[in-house]
């Protein structure tokens, strides 16, 4: 006898990010119908973001296209402007033609939309962005970085030696002083005192590179130890590191930043990876639900926003007000797989028994060029059980940090490009070309 298919539940993800890709990832769609929005057609691995914006890798590598993950039933590029909890609607603003838009019904809705940079309002950083203020989030801005570089080194080439126009044209700025800022340092460093001295001798020694950082020490979320050492080697490399200082404006005008002490300072590039905030979506289109700590929001034990039903949060836009998580990688990449978990275990229909999330802190790495990096071990494990491990740092941890990324890697594409293009510019350097 033949028995009624019956419908499957439908699965809307918003973001495709750590926490939505994962989940996506990880769930399973022969089960489910799943659906994905997002603006980005890609999952980006962030970690390998900086690495890109000199040419150590090339772009195309560190991400993975959503489409082609099997069995993924609907893919709209589109962010996400409006959801009716009550009739289980989500629309999605067509990101080509802003006046269309889909509405797409759901069963459960999952929201995994991130944080956007925050540029604390300071005059002349939202205004000059992409000419030469630069965030580093998404693939584009890396490519744009990359073309500043270029682009600021062939019109240095222009000028005279000694000049303002070269002096400010040679001047970059890191403004922040997270894990993110070092990385992009340590990689500009790498980039201009090998590929660059190459090819412009005399400008190189012209260049400023810059980290300014409005607490009293770089890498805030690591040890303590570490900062300092870290502080001392960018120190020697003739990076400026200044603390307990703030970017108070630009001005495109006179190619310089104002700090908080009332002094100026050239920047012909900026690099602003200071602090996150919400996304629209967060802030004024869900405006009424429950925010903790950075606008982010409220979710429950289990991933679940209270007073609605079928709606989990996930990764730097939730937070969960008893066991608030930082807003990093490897907790919402953990978020996703666990809500994947769940909704694999369900057997029936009715409703989706979703237990709670336990983190599992793995420890912290960052790199600062010169094959040079540390591994933070000091608080690895389950929440409130964690063990000290401590801090190894050096080129074995650099080598374990690229390893650890590299067995990340979801596809086999990925895993032969990444090697090869590590072996590409090492062997024969990171190429120049602006286009
Ligand atoms: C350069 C860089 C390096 C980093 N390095 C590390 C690291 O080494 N280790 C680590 O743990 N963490 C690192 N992080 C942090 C890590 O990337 C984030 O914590 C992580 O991306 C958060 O995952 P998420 O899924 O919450 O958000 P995201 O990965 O930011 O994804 C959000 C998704 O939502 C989409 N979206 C936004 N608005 C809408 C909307 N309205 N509608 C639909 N979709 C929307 C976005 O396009 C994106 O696809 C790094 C971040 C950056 C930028």
């Amino acid at each position: 006898m033949l028995h009624a298919q019956r419908k499957k539940d439908k699965v809307v993800i918003i973001g495709s990010g750590w926490g939505g890709y994962t989940l996506l990832k990880n769930i399973d769609r022969k089960k489910y119908d799943v659906a994905v929005i997002s603006p980005s057609n890609h999952f980006l691995f962030t970690p390998l973001l900086p690495s890109t914006t000199v040419g150590t890798l090339e772009f195309r590598c560190i991400q993975e296209p959503i489409r082609t993950v099997p069995n993924l039933k609907e893919y709209f590029q589109g962010k996400v402007s409006k959801i009716d909890f009550e009739k289980k609607i989500v629309t999605s603003d067509n990101i080509f033609k802003k006046e269309k838009s889909n509405d797409i019904p759901y069963d459960h809705l999952v929201i995994a939309c991130g944080t956007k940079t925050n540029t604390f309002n300071t005059p002349g950083i939202a205004d000059r962005e992409g000419i030469e203020v630069h965030f580093l989030k998404h693939l584009f801005h890396a490519r744009r970085i990359r073309n500043r570089i270029l682009e600021c080194f062939e019109r240095a080439a222009m000028e005279q030696p000694g000049s303002k126009e070269r002096s400010y044209l040679l001047s970059f700025v890191v403004v922040g002083g997270g894990p993110t800022s070092v990385e992009f340092v340590g990689e500009l460093h790498d980039f201009l005192f090998t590929d660059i001295a190459t090819w412009y001798p005399d400008l190189t020694k012209e260049v400023k590179i810059s980290i300014i950082e409005a607490s009293d020490h770089i890498l805030g979320s690591f040890d303590k130890s570490l900062s300092g050492y870290v502080r001392r080697v960018l120190e020697s490399r003739k990076i400026t590191v200044m603390t307990s200082i703030a970017v108070k404006a630009f001005d495109h005008n006179t190619h310089s930043v104002t700090l908080s002490d009332g002094s100026s300072y050239p920047a012909g590039t900026i690099v602003w990876s200071a602090g996150l905030q919400p996304v629209k979506l967060v802030s004024e289109t869900l405006s009424h639900l429950e925010k903790g700590p950075g606008g982010r929001l409220v979710v429950d034990e289990c991933l679940r926003i209270k007073g609605v039903s079928s709606v989990y949060a996930l990764g730097d836009c939730a937070v969960s007000l008893t066991a608030p998580l930082p807003p990093i990688a490897q907790a919402a990449k953990q978020q996703g797989k666990h809500l994947a978990q769940c909704f694999n275990m369900n057997q029936t229909d009715v409703s989706i028994v979703v237990s709670p999330f336990q983190y599992v802190a793995l420890g912290s790495m960052v790199t600062w060029g010169g094959f040079k990096g540390a591994v933070d071990m000091h608080n690895v494990g389950k929440n409130k059980k964690e063990i000290d491990l401590g801090v190894f740092s050096g080129v074995i941890a650099y080598f374990t940090w690229r390893s650890a990324y590299w067995g990340m890697q979801t596809s086999w594409t990925n895993k032969i490009l990444i090697p090869m293009h590590w072996f590409k510019s090492f062997v024969f350097g990171r190429d120049i070309s602006r286009f």
